[in-house]
């Protein structure tokens, strides 16, 4: 579902992705992981086009995103295919948490009211927050307000889910119940790239595991061959200093 090769991208002088090269079919889960400014962040926002690259290729269900400069047209195409979840929530504050959910059923997939309505409920109780349907996000905890965003990404019914950091601005308190649904949507089925720090969860779930240095995958394996079994010196060092 994802295919990209050789792609690299700079910010100014800064080249933050080295001729990364990464598939991912239907059903997989790979987490990423490396230290902070490794280019974790921009390979996910790659994918979706929200960082623009500067050569190699890149294909997402069958769309083929192009380096910048060239027209565009498959952009849309793919943020209708792939949900993203970022590290601070993003819920519109004057809406409530189903209407947040509704919104792009109703803008995006031309659903009636009523059906996105339905939607938003079933996608609230699958997160378990199926209560809350009614209050405004600043009334709800971290946990429950990031369930909402995963909800309102879950609501384009995509076939990709990106996660950056899902947890990492939550108390630690509130970590399990995000990571439950997220543990739950793998079982699914549903396709993810989830950059986290959750060591614990990454070894759990993860089909594969893809470590990032400096813009470069320097190693990939499953849970075990990385977290028990580390062949590169800096991946090494890296997991000793996080495990
Ligand atoms: P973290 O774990 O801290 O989230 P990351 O692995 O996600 O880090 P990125 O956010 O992808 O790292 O950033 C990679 C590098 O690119 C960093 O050196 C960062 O400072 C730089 N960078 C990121 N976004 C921009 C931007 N919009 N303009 C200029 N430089 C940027
Ligand atoms: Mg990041």
């Amino acid at each position: 579902i994802v295919n990209m090769q050789k792609l690299n991208k700079h910010f100014g002088q800064l080249h933050v992705l080295k001729d990364i090269d990464l598939q991912v079919t239907q059903g997989e889960v790979l987490v990423i992981i490396g230290a902070s400014g490794s280019g974790k962040s921009t390979l996910i926002r790659c994918i979706n086009g929200l960082e623009d690259f500067d050569a190699g290729q890149l294909e997402v269900d069958s769309f083929k995103l192009e380096p910048k400069g060239k027209s565009q047209q498959s952009l849309n195409s793919i943020r209708k295919e792939v949900g993203m979840v970022f590290q601070q929530f993003n819920l519109f504050p004057h809406l409530t948490v189903q209407r947040n959910i509704m919104l792009a059923p109703l803008k995006v997939r031309n659903k009636s009211t009523q059906d996105a309505a339905k939607l938003a409920d079933k996608l609230l109780a699958r997160v378990g927050i199926a209560n809350q349907a009614h209050k405004h996000p600043e009334q709800l905890s971290g946990g429950q307000q990031q369930r909402v965003a995963i909800a309102r990404a879950l609501a384009m019914e995509p076939r990709l889910m990106l996660f950056d950091e899902p947890t990492s601005a939550l108390d630690p308190e509130m970590v399990g119940e995000v990571l439950d649904v997220m543990r739950g949507l793998a079982k699914e089925g549903m396709t993810m790239l989830v950059v986290t720090h959750e060591m614990g969860f990454a070894r759990e779930v993860a089909d594969r595991v893809i470590y990032i240095h400096e813009g470069c995958i320097v190693e990939q394996g499953t849970p075990e061959e990385i977290f028990d079994n580390a062949q590169n010196e800096r991946t090494q060092a890296f997991l000793s200093r996080v495990l």
